[in-house]
């Protein structure tokens, strides 16, 4: 069986068009399906639609979370609730073109466990597009894993795949680098990104950011070194600073080599940017750490919708 796991967030203008293409293109494939829309706490009708949506048709399942948990929470909850052996994550906007699903299948079946999108084109901004590029660099530059370029959360998953990603217990989740830590075979496959079908972008720029810090923090042991690195570098200068006084006042007539009281502040200023930046990584680190010791779970569910009962036990996460 297929599972199709998708957050839903305020997409009222999209849920019919998104159900409709994306049926059409997995009775095509020829194989049961199951279609898991998560409602992530929409404040608009998507909830009502959804269960519509589930009422008109067997194969759309709903899990309605209690409140906005995010998008990374919304995926892991409806991957919980997944039975199929190939599970897709895909957007309900229709960035992620259900046709494109067709030559997934294909590749999962030459035994694959994970086949991620890479997106070709994007059609957003250059601001955007720019800071997404950046950020896929560095954090290829500085994770301990293998993250592909340009990838995001849309892709196939097998269900060994699956089975291990379910079980990591992680609060702060970037998906796409848990599904690259797994390992197994993992292979990528390029298409188009379209423009969102409608509506506004659900992902705000502080959500944005909270994701981009979770990748490096999750990931990367380098935000923390370079406290070590600044470190390092200014009290090697300073040292070479104190050899050069020492020498001026001893060795020669000048008393003071730099005057004025200017580069005493600046110097001071300096140090103490370094060291409240140093303190607030190792605070981005201790606050996720804290997240996990607190060990609530990650979201609560509020409606199950089209679940046998043996799905049923998953209702509440750990
Ligand atoms: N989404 C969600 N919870 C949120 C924000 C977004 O479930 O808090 C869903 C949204 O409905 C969409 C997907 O996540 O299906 C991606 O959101 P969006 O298209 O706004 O982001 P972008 O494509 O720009 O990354
Ligand atoms: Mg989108």
């Amino acid at each position: 069986m297929i599972s199709i796991v998708t957050p839903v967030y305020n997409e009222e203008e999209i849920l019919p068009e998104f159900h409709k293409r994306l049926t059409a293109v997995l009775n095509g494939a020829g194989e049961p399906y199951e279609i898991i829309l998560v409602n992530d706490g929409s404040r608009d009708d998507s909830l009502k639609l959804m269960k519509e949506l589930n009422a008109g048709d067997p194969h759309v399942k709903v899990v309605g979370l209690s409140r906005n948990f995010g998008h990374q929470t919304a995926i892991t909850a409806g991957l919980a609730y997944a039975a199929g052996d190939l599970i897709a994550i895909m957007d309900s906007d229709l960035q992620d073109p259900p046709e494109v699903l067709p030559a997934f299948f294909n590749k999962a079946r030459e035994g694959f466990d994970v086949i991620y999108a890479i997106r070709k084109k994007r059609k957003e901004g250059v601001f955007k597009k720019a800071a997404y590029s950046i950020f896929y660099r560095l954090l290829k530059k500085m994770a301990n894993i293998d993250i592909p370029l340009d990838s995001g959360d849309f892709c196939i998953m097998s269900r060994r795949a699956l089975d291990i990603l379910n079980s990591m217990p992680e609060r702060n989740r970037f998906l796409r680098g848990l599904r690259g830590w797994i390992g197994l075979r993992q292979t990528g496959l390029e298409y188009d990104r379209d423009r969102r079908f409608a509506g506004e972008v659900k992902y705000t720029f502080s959500k944005l950011v909270k994701l981009a810090f979770d990748g490096f923090i999750s990931f990367s042991y380098v935000p923390l070194r370079l406290a070590s690195f600044f470190g390092l570098m200014i009290s090697a200068m300073s040292f070479l600073g104190i050899l050069i006084i020492f020498y001026l006042s001893f060795f020669t007539s000048t008393t003071t080599s730099v005057p004025g009281w200017a580069s005493v502040l600046v110097t001071i200023l300096f140090l103490g940017g370094v060291q409240l930046v140093s303190i607030g990584i190792i605070g981005e680190y201790i606050g996720r750490i804290y997240d996990e010791v607190k060990q609530r779970p990650l979201y609560v569910v509020q409606d199950a919708l089209g679940f046998d009962a043996k799905n049923e036990g998953r209702a509440v996460s750990r």
